[in-house]
């Protein structure tokens, strides 16, 4: 399917770390996206025009937001986080192959070792972590 750029607006911004922006933006492109996608953030500095791609870190349950980490490195990221609630933004996507939690947490699959026993999985008080 082709992708066409669409205008998505900056619901919050916040820096959690030095350099490291945290975005959650109000989109349409969140109703078909995963966690491990990526989309292309466009600049308004008509000087870079590139897309940035950043990935795809949380989709909101509702699929109408999408949340972006990112650091900053130069032109394009360094325009991004002076962002604030309200600025529009275009972007383009979602691109790449997202993953579900499961398959994140699994990378190798061995959550089938547990598939035909879940109770065995609710008696392993190392949970999760414990498998990996
Ligand atoms: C599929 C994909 C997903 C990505 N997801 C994320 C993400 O979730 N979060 C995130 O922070 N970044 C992510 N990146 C990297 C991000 O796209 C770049 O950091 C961004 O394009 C830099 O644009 P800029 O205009 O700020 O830097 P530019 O002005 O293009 O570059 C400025 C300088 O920084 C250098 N530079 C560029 N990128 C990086 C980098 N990543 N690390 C160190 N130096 C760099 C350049 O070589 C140049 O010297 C992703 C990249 C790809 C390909």
């Amino acid at each position: 399917m082709i992708k066409t750029k669409v205008i998505g607006r900056v619901f919050r911004q916040d820096e959690i770390a030095d350099q490291i922006y945290d975005m959650w933006i109000e989109t349409e492109l969140a109703q078909g996206a995963r966690p491990g996608q990526f989309v292309c953030v466009y600049t308004k500095n008509a000087a870079a025009l590139l897309p940035r791609p950043i990935s795809i870190c949380e989709v909101n349950e509702e699929k109408t937001m999408l949340r972006l980490v990112y650091r900053t490195v130069g032109t394009g990221t360094n325009e991004f986080a002076d962002y604030h609630a309200g600025t529009e933004i275009s972007l383009l996507g979602p691109l790449g192959n997202g993953k579900s939690s499961r398959e994140a947490c699994f990378p190798d699959r061995r959550w089938n070792r547990y598939s035909a026993d879940a109770a065995a999985f609710q008696r392993d008080q190392k949970g999760w972590t414990g498998l990996l």
